[in-house]
């Protein structure tokens, strides 16, 4: 799948919006890319899941693993396209989710086993850092993270995680500290795109 198809279907989807945001990572930008409504059609979740899959089929890849909930439809889908490994046994989606005091966590009965090899996967890339945190939390519960992936790395190439990355788009989008944002310094207001949009998109 090429980059260009990819943008086609964000574009088609009204997925790419402008205004004036604050990203989960606290930055701020002129730019938002919501994946939730690429990945609520079946069928572009499929198509993205099996490319992304696509990329690692060199690794061993027992399980995938990812942040809710942006990386989760997405991680299903890529486990879904990733086939059984070399003992039959099928490719799991599991993932990790904040607890009370914010923490990202395995919850629900997931485990991951002693050197089982996890493939982290996520929507979007501005700073890495739920992806960084999940890696680590599964590092933690003895697993082997052998890879992580995206669907768009919006973060210009900047991101440093301790794994081999791929992400299917790289959209350069400029993200500010808030104190350097030229958006404030014209005295507009940043919203945080995620509630607003689950409100006038219902
Ligand atoms: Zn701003």
């Amino acid at each position: 799948m090429k980059p260009d198809a990819i943008k086609q279907i964000l574009e088609t989807v009204g997925a790419v919006r402008q205004g004036h945001f604050e990203l989960t990572s606290g930055l701020h930008s002129g730019t938002y890319v919501q994946c939730a409504l690429v990945l609520q059609y079946p069928k572009y979740a499929e198509q993205l899941g099996r490319a992304l899959a696509a990329e690692f089929m060199d690794l061993r890849v027992d399980c995938v693993a990812s942040p809710a909930l942006g990386g989760v439809i997405l991680g299903h889908e890529v486990a879904r396209a990733i086939p059984p490994n070399a003992h039959g046994k099928p490719v799991r989606a599991i993932f990790v989710e904040r607890d009370a005091t914010g923490q990202l966590t395995l919850r629900r009965g997931f485990r991951v086993e002693p050197d089982e090899h996890v493939l982290v996967i996520e929507d979007v890339w501005t700073t890495g850092g739920s992806t960084c945190e999940t890696i680590r939390v599964l590092e933690e519960a003895g697993a082997r993270v052998v890879a992580a992936g995206a669907l768009i790395d919006r973060s210009g190439g900047s991101i440093e995680l301790p794994v081999r990355t791929e992400a299917l788009i790289d959209l350069r989008i400029e993200s500010y500290e808030p104190s350097d944002c030229p958006l404030c310094h014209n005295g507009s207001v940043a919203i945080k795109p995620g509630s607003r949009f689950a409100r006038s998109n219902p």
